[in-house]
């Protein structure tokens, strides 16, 4: 890419601080400037057209131009732009949608609590767990358990959730009090000869250890993504869930479910916690909640977690966290849209309809040499490029080679995301079965290019 003269390319290496990127290389690459979107496809300021593979960032679930969206936005600005929850206020997108996201949890929920961004979200949610806490009088029961390769968000707290060294190296996190647990990768941490099943017990066993070596009246929650998504899209292990669950129970550990990728439809259920019989404490939620339209998240919380936060505020006062856009009216109405078009067009079929063309498409990769693993479930999916198929001996990290692929994926059409040597595929949840015949050989080109 060359960035000439005052092209909107060479003032965003003036001027534009980029998230998540390699800054030093930035400065040369320069960036693909995107200039309009339509159904799963986005056009850059050349005019070329790319199948946007991973929604952008796992996020627009009903595509690029859906105008029921804009039309929920345009209305809602007419009506009322702005106003806060704060103090007793409240408005009725708000309300309508904490109502319509109660009835949809997949277990049972007693309120919504709003943010603008999955982290905002996951940091709302530590909270929580701390006040909740300090609310039934064991000021002791504060430690956070997350898991290596979890991506939970960049906040400081959530970032500290996060088990991505990135997120931490030189930003000095993770804070003090949040922990990381095994991965569950099974096809890299699975030893010589133990089942899937039994790498699941060993973890459990690792957890209640940890849970243990700490002392269990000082472990307050243990947060998971039901598919870990930026961590490279690891699907959990057969029965992980069910002994991780019973491990919490045992010493009283509270479960927070970030569903900031997977809720909403993309596991092929509305809550990937359904999908992996996950019965949440708090579950967090973001993205495909308003297609990626407009920021919003929503927490949710259990009935006894809001109780107990109700019983502190009544000794100490007002509850003191909010923020200024926490339940935006705007975002709120785009939201609620989404909701009735995901219920309208049946988008969990479709997602179930679809889902096997994108996963049998991608096990088709399986035998690649390149390919050492292909993994995923609904709409998303991963493929890990390896150096050594025989051994799994992953690539040397200074060649690149996910990055490499991904930037011939560039120049077939199609937009994925590199994790490492993993691919990531997330379209929106409205592709049908030709898009995704065209995404698939477009990535087989980009893969024979990177052979
Ligand atoms: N949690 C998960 C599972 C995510 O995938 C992400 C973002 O990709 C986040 C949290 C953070 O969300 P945000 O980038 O909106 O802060």
């Amino acid at each position: 890419m060359t960035h000439l003269g005052n092209s909107a390319g060479s003032r965003d290496i003036a001027y534009h601080l980029h998230p998540y990127t390699n800054l030093k290389a930035h400065e040369t690459t320069g960036p693909l400037v995107i200039a309009s979107g339509k159904g799963v496809t986005v056009t850059d300021e050349a005019g070329k057209d790319y199948i946007e593979g991973v929604a952008g960032l796992w996020c627009t679930s009903l595509g690029f131009d859906e105008p029921r969206l804009v039309d929920a936005a345009i209305r809602q600005m007419r009506t009322l732009p702005f106003y806060h929850a704060f103090a007793h206020k409240s408005h009725e997108p708000a309300i309508d949608l904490a109502e319509r996201l109660i009835a949809l949890a997949p277990v049972p929920m007693s309120k919504v609590f709003f943010a603008c961004s999955g982290s905002e979200a996951n940091d709302t949610a530590v909270k929580l767990v701390w006040y909740y806490n300090n609310a039934l009088g064991r000021p002791q029961k504060k430690k956070i358990i997350a898991r290596q390769k979890a991506y939970h968000g960049v906040t400081v707290a959530a970032a500290s959730l996060t088990g991505l060294p990135n997120c931490h190296r030189d930003f000095d996190l993770p804070i003090q009090g949040i922990l990381h647990t095994d991965c569950p990768h099974y096809y890299r941490f699975g030893q010589e000869g133990e089942s899937e099943t039994e790498f699941a017990t060993r973890l459990a066993g690792n957890l209640e250890a940890l849970i243990l070596r700490e002392g269990p009246d000082t472990v307050a929650a243990f947060f998971a993504e039901p598919v870990m998504g930026a961590g490279g899209v690891i699907l959990p292990p057969a029965t992980y869930f069910e002994k991780i669950q019973a491990v919490l129970r045992k010493y009283d550990v509270l479960l927070v479910a970030d569903e900031v990728i997977c809720g909403y439809g993309r596991t092929g259920n509305m809550w990937g916690s359904q999908t992996y019989g996950m019965k949440p404490d708090i579950l967090t939620s973001a993205k495909a909640l308003t297609s990626a339209y407009l920021p919003l998240s929503a927490v949710l919380v259990s009935d006894a977690i809001y109780q107990a936060c109700v019983a502190e505020s009544a000794k100490i006062g007002t509850f003191g966290h909010g923020y200024t856009y926490s339940g935006h009216p705007v975002s709120c109405a785009v939201a609620l849209e989404t909701l009735r078009i995901y219920e309208e067009r049946d988008i969990i079929g479709h997602v179930r309809a679809m889902a096997p063309h994108l996963q049998k498409g991608l096990r088709a990769f399986r035998d690649h040499p390149l390919v050492g693993e292909v993994r995923g479930i609904g709409l998303i999916g991963g493929v890990e490029l390896v150096a050594d198929k025989a051994t799994k001996r992953p690539f040397d990290p200074a060649l690149a080679v996910g990055a490499k692929l991904v930037s011939f994926s560039h120049q077939h059409g199609a937009i994925l995301r590199p994790i490492g040597d993993s691919i990531g595929f997330s379209p929106p949840l409205i592709i049908n079965e030709e898009e995704i015949e065209t995404l698939l050989f477009r990535f087989e080109k980009s893969l024979a290019d990177t052979a």
